[in-house]
């Protein structure tokens, strides 16, 4: 499933990243805007406890507290970019990190460092890459996490091309892809076209 949102202010922000002349400080500000509301939607359908809470105004009602723990694990090194954002929307997300570096000559990603939660059956885990090019490094996280027994697994990208989504699809079809573009295609250095660039050299000053 590919839930493609839609939102004013994603529309807004996604023209901001993807417009050259964006310099550092802009870019991180939209982004970590965007990511929000995309972790804002990838989170729906979590589970809620029933707690009894006393207003103000003394009156005592039924209330609802997430029951579910989300764990966020972000595709070194762009993935990072995007817990900024979801780190405020989500203060107690744990955080699992893979470490995977793609070969420049063979675009095929490598695992170097990997050090995850605990992962319970009421654990979401969330899986973060702002650019879902190829999907190779997404398909090594999710590989990686088959042994182990979440309640879900969900990916947030920025932007995805149709051949990552369509290479995920074909070995994890249930697991639900958050982004806010499917953009064309991936050109010969496996960018997404028309793209963003590289998302981690924009995001961290790595560019110039
Ligand atoms: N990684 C990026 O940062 N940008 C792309 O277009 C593809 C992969």
């Amino acid at each position: 499933m590919v839930f493609k949102v839609d939102h004013p202010f994603i529309t807004d922000s996604l023209t901001h990243l993807r417009d050259q002349q964006t310099e550092l400080a802009k870019f991180r500000r939209y982004s970590n805007k965007l990511c929000q509301l995309l972790f804002a939607e990838a989170i729906r359908g979590l589970d809620f406890n029933e707690v009894d809470i006393t207003t103000p105004l003394e009156i005592t009602i039924k209330s609802k507290k997430l029951k579910d723990e989300v764990i966020i694990i972000p595709v070194l090194r762009s993935g990072l970019a995007m817990l900024f954002g979801a780190l405020d929307l989500l203060p107690k997300s744990k955080i699992g990190f893979m470490g995977l570096e793609r070969d420049e000559k063979t675009a095929v990603a490598k695992e170097y460092y990997c050090k995850l939660p605990k992962i319970r059956e009421n654990s979401v885990v969330i899986i973060t890459d702002p650019m879902l090019a190829t999907g190779g490094s997404i398909l090594q996280v999710l590989r990686k996490l088959r042994g182990f027994k979440p309640k879900d697994i969900r990916i947030v990208s920025v932007v995805s091309a149709p051949e990552g989504i369509a290479l995920i699809q074909k070995e994890f079809p249930k697991v639900a892809i958050f982004t806010s573009a499917v953009d064309d295609h991936l050109n010969n250095n496996k960018y997404i076209v028309p793209g963003i660039g590289d998302y981690g050299d924009r995001y961290f000053g790595t560019s110039v």
